[in-house]
């Protein structure tokens, strides 16, 4: 298993190759088994559906049949971006004094936020 990547839910990205490259975005969702993220507003596909099929209730993002929804990104495609030093960077494990593990920005040495258990 790879230790290499951090990336959680709500983190700040960069997205490191393929034609958005260099663009950030909020992580949406983590999908650990695939070595997959969602990155709000980012890698956007257009998905065309059935008249009808969700009942009605896709909002504004519906528009004639057509939703348009973020696809997943490799993990290793995406960059963290510290949310204190605002670089892109890598997390390194530590642990504080009482012993609780934290993301550590290697950059500029500052836990970065923990996920809310389960995400
Ligand atoms: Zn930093």
């Amino acid at each position: 298993m790879s230790a290499k990547m951090h990336i959680l839910k709500g983190d700040t990205v960069m997205i490191r190759r393929g034609k958005e490259k260099g663009r950030r975005g909020i992580v949406k969702s983590v999908f650990p088994d695939a070595g997959k993220a969602t990155i709000e507003g980012l890698n956007i596909v257009k998905r065309h559906t059935k008249q009808g099929q969700d009942g009605g209730n896709m909002g504004a993002q519906q528009t004639g049949g057509i939703i348009e929804k973020e696809a997943a990104l490799p993990i290793s495609a995406l960059q963290y971006v510290c949310e204190k030093c605002k670089t892109p960077t890598r997390l390194r494990r530590g642990r504080t004094k009482d012993g609780v593990a934290h993301r550590i920005c290697v950059k500029c040495g500052e836990p970065a936020r923990e996920s809310a258990k389960g995400a």
